[in-house]
């Protein structure tokens, strides 16, 4: 049972398709979406659709198909239930799968989600500094104190029935916590792996590069590297999302770093541009200067969903339960992508209204977040991620 928690990406399609599979086909995929290695990450946490069907059926193939059919008469005989309240509601409705964008770039949502909000339910350039819980009488009232600075002046105060926490687990324990006036230790959250990643933004003349660039992009396996590949890949931007070059020219969004070569990660603008442009030159016929270079670099881009990450979950459950009102969503939880975030962040706040709603409480909440107003507008911003 050990083995099969900690059994990682790679083991499993080894097991079920060879290692061939896994150098051509899965290392690329883990490398271009999680930055990390499929030996490094876990089975259950990184595909936990495909964990499920091994467990309750043994084989992927067979498993696939029946539980493709059960889905199928489930979803016929729910088709006709009503769902009775908004907690229903959020849990069970279908989420957005794997990595989308939005037409003028990711901002687009924050940007929307601010539109909808009232002055008073949003501050922005705000850190949150502490976040403090009375359990003593009625606990949903008022019972959370967050304490932030905006924009670095005055501290100030507010008070919540329930706080949904999102930030990275690094930035959690800066943000001290106490439980009725006494400090709460997060030292029992295990450590995270964060894999750093730099992006390379590139614009060319249409006629400059070779390949008519149908598709979403290229993925590199780490086997290429001695080849002299040294990227992780190149998503063809203009291609998926037509808003993101102005006629004439293309767009390539390329991963440089990961597990795979952090050091390159952190390398200079310089060093990191010319990876990219002699990867993007043998691999797209991209020719001459680009029109447009930005290289941004994420030092902790993605966590590591690593082999023993259940340990980690774990403690954010014994965590939720000894604060209660406090909830964690966002990327350490149920996928990485925009959508699966999204979906962690919808899951929190049906817990937080079915908590509510079970005991009278007010329907409160709290978004805090130091960087949304600093985005790129539209114009500045080409990339997908
Ligand atoms: C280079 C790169 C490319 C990607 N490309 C894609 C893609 O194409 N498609 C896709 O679906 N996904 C992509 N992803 C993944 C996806 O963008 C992230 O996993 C997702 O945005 C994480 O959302 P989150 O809200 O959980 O965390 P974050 O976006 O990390 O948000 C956490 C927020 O908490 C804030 N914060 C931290 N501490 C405090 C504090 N004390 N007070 C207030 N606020 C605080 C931070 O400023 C931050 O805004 C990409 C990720 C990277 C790094």
């Amino acid at each position: 049972m050990g083995f099969v928690m900690r059994c990682s990406v790679g083991d499993f399609f080894t097991r079920h398709f060879g290692r061939e599979v896994v150098d051509y086909l899965v290392d690329p995929f883990i490398a271009g979406t999680s930055g990390s290695d499929p030996d490094s990450v876990s089975i259950r946490q990184s595909f936990p659709d495909l964990f499920a069907i091994e467990e309750s059926y043994g084989s992927l193939l067979v498993g696939g198909v029946k539980s493709g059919l059960k889905k199928k008469r489930d979803s016929k005989n729910g088709s006709s239930k009503v769902l009775s309240d908004s907690t229903k509601a959020l849990s069970t409705q279908k989420r957005p799968r794997g990595s989308f964008s939005f037409v003028g770039g990711m901002q687009t949502l924050p940007h929307a989600l601010s539109e909808r909000l009232d002055e008073e339910s949003l501050e922005l350039k705000s850190s949150v500094l502490s976040l403090a819980s009375n359990q003593q009488g009625n606990p949903l009232r008022n019972n959370w104190t967050i304490t932030y600075s905006k924009e670095g002046s005055q501290q100030e105060e507010k008070h919540f029935d329930a706080v949904i926490l999102t930030t990275p687990l690094h930035n959690m324990r800066e943000i001290g916590v106490k439980k009725d006036g006494i400090p709460y230790s997060l030292d029992f959250i295990p450590e995270v792996v964060y894999q750093p990643m730099s992006v390379v933004i590139t614009a060319f003349k249409e006629s400059d590069v070779k390949n008519a660039l149908k598709g979403f992009g290229v993925l590199v396996p780490r086997k290429e590297q001695k080849n002299g590949f040294f990227t992780l890949g190149t998503l063809f931007s203009s291609s998926m999302f037509p808003d993101r070059a102005p006629p004439g020219q293309v767009v390539f969004t390329t991963f440089v770093g990961g597990s795979r070569s952090r050091a390159l990660a952190s390398a200079p603008f310089d060093e990191v541009k010319e990876v990219a442009l002699t990867d993007l030159r043998r691999l797209v016929g991209a020719q001459g200067p680009p029109v447009a270079v930005k290289h941004i670099y994420w030092e902790q881009a993605f966590p590591q969903y690593s082999l023993g990450y259940n340990e980690f979950l774990s403690s954010l459950e014994k965590m939720e339960g000894d604060l209660p009102g406090l909830f964690y969503a966002g990327n350490h939880r149920g996928g990485l992508s925009v959508g699966k975030s999204i979906a962690s962040g919808c899951k929190a706040a049906g817990q937080v209204l079915s908590m509510l709603e079970g005991t009278g409480g007010r329907k409160l909440f709290t978004m805090a977040s130091n960087n949304v107003d600093t985005l790129p507008k539209p114009a500045e911003c080409k990339s997908t991620t």
